[in-house]
């Protein structure tokens, strides 16, 4: 059987029995510990297209991977093909018209240096290692998000390859149905190959830093983050309730910002909550490249990691009080994590596009990290708790990104309405539910 798939496939088409099966196998959450049939690792779109026939023809079950870090695990499954975008990790950048076309397989650190070797900047997520196509097609947050947006906001073409192995161009313009679902639920319709994306002129040199409190300072410490949130829409928030491994897993509030204007700007501005008298403080003028590439050793490969998240209509003191009792019990590699929307975030009408919660002040998640299969009862438990006990403050909408749990009402990501567009979609575009390893819109 596979030798028809590899006299018309250029890429490498790795079995169990391979040498290389194992390591190809790999996923970034060493929860998603699974064995496929056959991994397809493409080469071009043409690859694309023969490995969807191929899986057609077969009746396989496909998983398709851009960086691997989806941390419910759905770039892998046990017993049916991955599509692997990871050879295909070119990104160009125009300089002129001031786009990047990244490739269906690259990873946020390829889009950040070509970028950043011209001057400009394309906003995307906090660790390098992630693969730009899922973060970008479930929204993309990031240190730039409320004065560029989400990654998706900056989109302007996907060339996506649908189910039954038919070339798309997808803009605003073109395929314009499917532009509104690729954006938040593109998982959903199909292989992107390519992403076109708009950029934006950027020294590189960002203010950015870390001013840790104790968590019973933490009301006090929210009401300056408020003013300071409404003084500065443009700049990142991100707050964490968390244990400091410096200050011997201490439970701490954390108020962290990336302040993307002058370094004279930054020091004026973060001066509100720098003269609060933290425990620490890590403020100063560093270059984005590097911040971008900071977490990237803490959140490696390997470990095993829970995450639950929504949105916060509004950063209130009960919400504040219910973090920090549940950060009472927070175990270590932990955090309950904040980060502030609105600025350009909230610029852009939620009707524009699939992804949901512009209207959110605040995104909020559990997120858990650990090393030993045994504590993944305990950790995913404490996760579903800390989520359950702040649903009352929850808004409309989650981030897909963070939905780990197969099955989740699409309704409740996505909101009634436009799940119901989603699902219209779906029965165009993908009727057969083809691409199914995803927060599935059942067609
Ligand atoms: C360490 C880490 C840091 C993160 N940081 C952030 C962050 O700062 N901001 C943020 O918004 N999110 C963040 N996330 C969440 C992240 O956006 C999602 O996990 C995202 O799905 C990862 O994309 P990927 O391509 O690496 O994943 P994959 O596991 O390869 O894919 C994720 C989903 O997208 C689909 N997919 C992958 N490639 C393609 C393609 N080419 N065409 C069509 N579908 C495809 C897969 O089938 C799967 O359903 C982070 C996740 C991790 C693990």
């Amino acid at each position: 059987m596979l030798s028809r798939l590899k006299a018309r496939f250029k890429g490498k088409v790795i079995e169990p029995g391979d040498p290389a099966y194992e390591q190809a196998r790999v996923v970034w959450n060493a929860i998603a510990d699974r064995r496929p049939a056959v991994i397809a690792q493409c080469t071009s779109p043409d690859d694309v297209v023969t490995a969807i026939h191929f899986a057609r023809e077969l009746g396989l079950v496909v998983a398709v991977r851009g960086g691997g870090h989806s941390v419910a695990g759905f770039s892998t499954c046990d017993g049916g093909l991955v599509i692997d975008m990871s050879p295909m990790r070119e990104v160009k950048v125009d300089p002129s018209r001031r786009r990047a076309t990244a490739q269906g397989g690259a990873h946020l650190s390829q889009l950040d240096s070509a970028a950043q070797a011209h001057g400009l900047v394309c906003p995307v997520g906090v660790v390098g290692h992630t693969g730009v196509a899922g973060l970008t097609l479930g929204g993309g947050m990031g240190r730039l998000q409320r004065k560029l947006g989400l990654t998706v906001d900056n989109l302007e073409s996907v060339d996506l390859i649908t189910a039954e192995g038919r070339r798309l161009h997808v803009t605003e313009k073109e395929n314009p149905d499917l532009f509104w679902g690729l954006r938040g639920a593109g998982a959903n319709f199909g292989i992107a190959t390519s992403f076109g994306f708009r950029l934006h002129p950027f020294n590189g040199t960002i203010f950015q830093g870390v001013a840790l409190f104790p968590v019973d300072r933490c009301l006090e410490v929210a009401e300056r983050v408020r003013e300071f949130d409404a003084a500065h829409p443009d700049v990142h928030i991100a707050l964490a309730f968390t244990r400091a491994e410096e200050l011997g897993g201490r439970v701490v509030f954390a108020v962290g910002s990336t302040h993307a204007g002058t370094v004279e700007e930054a020091q004026r501005d973060l001066r509100a909550i720098r003269e609060l008298g933290p425990l620490s403080d890590t403020f100063g003028p560093k270059s984005y490249l590097e911040i971008q590439l900071v977490a990237d050793e803490s959140m490696g490969w390997g470990k095993r990691f829970y995450t639950k998240s929504g949105f916060l209509p509004e950063l209130s003191d009960d919400v504040i009080e219910a973090c920090a009792d549940l950060s009472e019990t927070i175990p270590p590699d932990a955090e309950l994590s904040l980060w502030a929307h609105s600025g350009a975030v909230g610029r852009v009408p939620d009707d524009a596009m699939a992804y949901t919660g512009r209207d959110a002040a605040y995104s909020i998640s559990a997120e858990l990290q650990w090393t030993d299969a045994a504590d993944d009862d305990a950790r995913i438990a404490w996760g579903r708790a800390a989520m359950a006990a702040l649903k009352p403050h929850l808004g409309t909408g989650r981030y897909v990104n963070d939905v780990v749990e197969v099955g989740t009402d699409g309704a409740q990501i996505y909101g009634q309405v436009k799940y119901e567009r989603l699902v219209a979609l779906k029965r165009k575009y993908d009727p057969d539910n083809f691409f199914r390893l995803n927060q599935n819109i059942k067609p």
